[in-house]
């Protein structure tokens, strides 16, 4: 037996991991386009950049991992092609046989097509490399632009602050993270951003750089024609999924590659996890894609399970956090622009939830600087606890309190309206 990763990041080295800890003993190979120990991703727009520290990348397991647990990392070595007849993946020399394969291959990051974007001095972030680039830049950078109010952007606007430099941000969209927050959160996030300084602009996109005298990056010129003088730019516009291999082989793909609730293709013998997989939510929404630590994780551990024989459909409640300077944000459940929604805490503080309700039950909840509201939430959210607004409206009520009481669990729609 054999089961062959594509992809050495979170969800690829998890899924190795659990198989060996739900007592799997054939062969396990990962294939990683990356070279070196792989690491982790979240703090490379986080303490990586932090001023006056050497930064030192987090591996995503020690070095010894891959010979205690029997397990051959094929690292600097992307993986070309797939013969799903021959259950062969094909190397640059070379390949490997499978009896499953999972492709565990992530996202990549969306490029940006303006005049003037290839000048030297506009960086991305996604890898090791990137955040190396930003930190060796940051302490002689002035004027920052950032194109995109995504997490990524805003973290390393964040980062940008604290080395004291000038950030400007433009974002097309009327809300920072408007994919992902709710609209109160929303706002609340660009008022924050601007009282450390940040120059937020919503509703204006990059419309082309110019380069200064030294032929670098010397300006950002708006699609309102406002023009901004940047030394350093980062784009932060997004993933898109990395799914072509899978496509290629005959695989179905649409933003992601398609996988059922055990986290299966349509051969049976292929699966997809993390970022670069699109499967059905078992929280609402028809299909998910999601880039999240949690996500991957949850996913491999699921994907183990599944290549060993069992077929109960993946569950999990999905949940995020996100620093940005003094904010910790984190997110649990996945909240609707159309949820109804209360805010409990002091938002003046800095310390404040918002609850969201659907059909009158609590479904998701975001937190600033409120871990135990979080873990509150994410207990209450998994155990399907039914929170009604009427309670969570009531004197004395919090997440805490209501995390500790026995939970009632929301009954099936045929008992209950909803
Ligand atoms: C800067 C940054 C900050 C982040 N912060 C947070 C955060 O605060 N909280 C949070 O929850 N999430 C955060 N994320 C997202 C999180 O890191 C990802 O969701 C997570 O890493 C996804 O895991 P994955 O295994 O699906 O993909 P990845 O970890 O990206 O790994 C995929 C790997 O597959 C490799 N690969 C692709 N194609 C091939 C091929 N053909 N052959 C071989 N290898 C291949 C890639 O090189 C990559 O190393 C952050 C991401 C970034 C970039």
């Amino acid at each position: 037996m054999s089961v062959v990763i594509i992809g050495g990041g979170q969800a690829g080295l998890q899924v190795a991991d659990s198989l060996r800890t739900e007592g799997y003993e054939g062969k396990i190979e990962v294939i990683a386009a990356e070279s070196g120990l792989p690491y982790q991703r979240p703090p490379l727009s986080k303490d990586y950049l932090a001023p006056g520290k050497e930064p030192v990348p987090l591996p995503l397991r020690g070095a010894s991992f891959f010979a205690e647990k029997n397990i051959t990392l094929h690292e600097g070595v992307p993986a070309l092609a797939i013969d799903r007849a021959e259950q062969k993946v094909k190397l640059t020399e070379g390949s490997l046989d499978y009896d499953h394969l999972v492709f565990a291959t992530g996202a990549r990051n969306r490029t940006l097509s303006c005049p003037g974007v290839s000048l030297p001095g506009i960086h991305g972030l996604k890898t090791l490399t990137d955040a190396k680039a930003l930190h060796a830049a940051l302490p002689t950078a002035r004027n920052i632009v950032i194109i995109g109010a995504g997490f990524i952007g805003l973290e390393f606007a964040a980062a940008a602050l604290a080395h004291g430099c000038d950030v400007t941000v433009l974002e097309f969209a009327p809300r920072p993270m408007g994919r992902a927050l709710t609209p109160v959160m929303g706002d609340w996030f660009a008022a924050a951003h601007r009282s450390q300084g940040v120059d937020l602009r919503l509703g204006e996109g990059i419309d082309r750089f110019e380069p200064g005298t030294d032929g670098r990056v010397g300006a950002a010129v708006s699609t309102t024609g406002a023009f901004y003088p940047a030394d350093l730019v980062l784009v932060g516009i997004g993933v898109q999924p990395n799914d072509t291999l899978a496509s290629n082989a005959g695989l179905e793909t649409s933003n992601g590659i398609v996988v059922d609730e055990m986290l299966r293709t349509a051969d049976p013998a292929v699966l997809a996890i993390g970022d670069c997989a699109s499967f059905p939510s078992a929280h609402g929404q028809l299909r998910l894609r999601l880039e999240s630590v949690q996500n991957a994780t949850d996913q491999a551990r699921h994907a183990a399970r599944t290549v060993l024989g069992a077929d109960h459909p993946y569950t999990e409640l999905p949940w995020f956090w996100s620093t940005q300077g003094p904010y910790r944000l984190q997110m649990a459940g996945l909240a609707r622009p159309d949820d109804d929604m209360l805010v409990l805490g002091d938002q003046a503080a800095a310390k404040f939830s918002v609850l969201c309700f659907r059909e009158g039950v609590l479904s998701a909840v975001e937190s600033v600087n409120m871990a135990a509201d979080h873990m509150a939430a994410r207990k209450l959210l998994a155990a399907g606890a039914r929170i009604t607004r009427t309670q969570a409206e009531a004197e004395g009520f919090t997440l805490k309190a209501a995390g500790r009481a026995p939970v009632v669990p929301v009954p099936p729609c045929s008992a209950a309206p909803c």
